[in-house]
């Protein structure tokens, strides 16, 4: 992962507007290999990303099981949601949905040395975290309405998809912004 995608991601999660999902563990926090199975549904609302802005329109839907671990909650599930976005050429409306795995690790506040990713305190496991880091980390950066997607002209701004101008030399060929992205990331 590039560093660029970690700090995007820090500057994102306060966008995000949650509706705060807590799960009650105090049935399995005690006892080693206990279960809770969850199924939960969330909303999320929109979010602006380095590569454009993501609305969810729909809840998050999640399914997993929480276990305890020798102390540790460990989640295993999935999450799934609808959203839009707009094509990162023609800037088209989309409507993509994205399914993510959930494999984490909780660690007890009162063991977490500053290390943890996710922790919980006491009773209480807070999931949004967790699924707005996985469902971002999942989500691709370059959204095209189709692969072959021809844009604007940088020009005149024609949509190129829709007719042709006369700025011939100008066109954005689809090829050329391909390999000027693997540039950029490699
Ligand atoms: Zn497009
Ligand atoms: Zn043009």
């Amino acid at each position: 992962m590039t560093p660029w995608i970690l700090l995007s991601i820090m500057k994102c999660v306060g966008l995000f507007e949650v509706i705060i999902v807590k799960v009650d563990i105090s049935d399995i926090v005690k006892t080693d290999g206990a279960i809770i199975e969850i199924e939960l549904v969330e909303k999320l609302k929109s979010l602006n990303f380095e590569a454009g802005s993501v609305t969810f329109n729909s809840p998050v839907r999640l399914a997993g099981r929480l276990m305890n671990v020798s102390g540790i909650i460990s989640l295993k599930g999935y999450a799934e949601t609808e959203y839009e976005v707009e094509c990162y050429r023609c800037l088209k409306n989309l409507n993509r949905n994205i399914k993510v795995k959930l494999e984490e690790e909780f660690v007890s506040t009162k063991k977490d040395d500053g290390e943890a990713v996710y922790t919980y305190d006491s009773n209480l496991l807070d999931l949004d975290k967790v699924v707005v880091d996985s469902i971002l980390l999942n989500l691709p950066l370059r959204q095209l309405c189709n692969e072959a997607c021809k844009g604007f002209c940088p020009n005149c701004g024609t949509n190129l998809n829709e007719g042709s101008c006369s700025c011939k030399d100008e066109k954005i060929n689809p090829q050329m912004e391909k390999l000027k992205d693997f540039f950029k990331f490699n």
